[in-house]
């Protein structure tokens, strides 16, 4: 089997760069106006506003974002490159008119869905006692928010979120464009939900930006990537009045003693 070394280097060096430019150029944005311009009044705009990262973790978030973005672009790139040279089969469909325009955009919806679900699961996972401590730890060193903390992980926790938004895309006829809407997507709200920045979307599916903030505060709750619908719907979404922190497992924290009397209700994330 012959490596055809121009198209191997455009498909890792495309798709390494996509994920690249993607996240500097978000956290950039956010970094600019909020941390720089708007440093002076944090009160206004921080979700967590007598909170900074310190410029060591800050640094420390910009190397493992980017060397995670890197490493996710060349795998995505090696697929790339297996599919175009038909050495790996997959459902994958280019035209719109195999399938038409409604099962295009009906899958790509369902994709979002299911890659939202499993990143919900897979990020659960992690917060199991072994693995929290073993890899995904290594996220929640940042215990406020900052644009460039949304890919600072262990790499095998990239490689798991990776591989759980690639498998749908093995099973079920995808168009490719559609997969590359919804992982783009999934990157720039991910530094958008770590920009530390108190922001709510206008689409309504879009959890505002504190719900994962408050993952970061609380640790073992609110495991979903946008949806918020897994976590209610496995009561794993913050709730009043209980407790959390790092060594509350299982994610539906402890009954607050002091607050016996009040009800257990979701916190409201607008
Ligand atoms: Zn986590
Ligand atoms: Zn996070």
């Amino acid at each position: 089997m012959s490596i055809d070394w121009p198209l191997l280097g455009i498909c890792l060096g495309g798709a390494i760069a996509a994920g690249l430019v993607m996240y500097h150029g978000v956290a950039a944005y956010y970094h600019l106006r909020y941390y720089v311009g708007r440093r002076d009044d944090p009160q206004s705009w921080k979700i967590q506003p007598t909170r900074f990262l310190s410029p060591k973790l800050r640094r420390s978030a910009v190397w493992m974002g980017s060397g995670n973005l890197a490493l996710g672009g060349f795998v995505t790139g090696l697929l790339i490159y297996a599919i175009a040279k038909g050495h790996l089969q997959t459902p994958i469909f280019f035209q719109v008119s195999d399938y038409g325009w409604i099962y295009t955009i009906a899958t790509t919806l369902g994709y979002f869905v299911v890659v939202d679900g499993l990143n919900y699961y897979v990020h659960r996972l992690f917060h199991t006692k072994f693995l929290f401590r073993h890899f995904h730890r290594h996220h929640h060193k940042f215990t406020t928010t900052n644009p460039y903390t949304a890919t600072a992980l262990h790499p095998v926790e990239l490689l798991a979120q990776q591989t759980a938004s690639f498998l749908p895309a093995f099973i079920v006829p995808l168009h490719a464009v559609s997969i590359g809407i919804v992982l783009s997507y999934i990157l720039i709200f991910n530094v958008i939900d770590h920009s530390g920045v108190r922001l709510s979307s206008s689409l309504p599916w879009q959890g505002p930006s504190t719900y994962h903030d408050d993952h970061h505060v609380y640790f073992h709750c609110n495991f979903g990537q946008h949806l918020m619908i897994f976590d209610k719907i496995h009561g794993t979404l913050r709730r009043k009045d209980r407790r959390y922190g790092a060594e509350v497992f299982g994610g539906k924290g402890e009954p607050n003693s002091e607050h016996a009397t009040t009800r257990d209700e979701f916190v409201e994330y607008r």
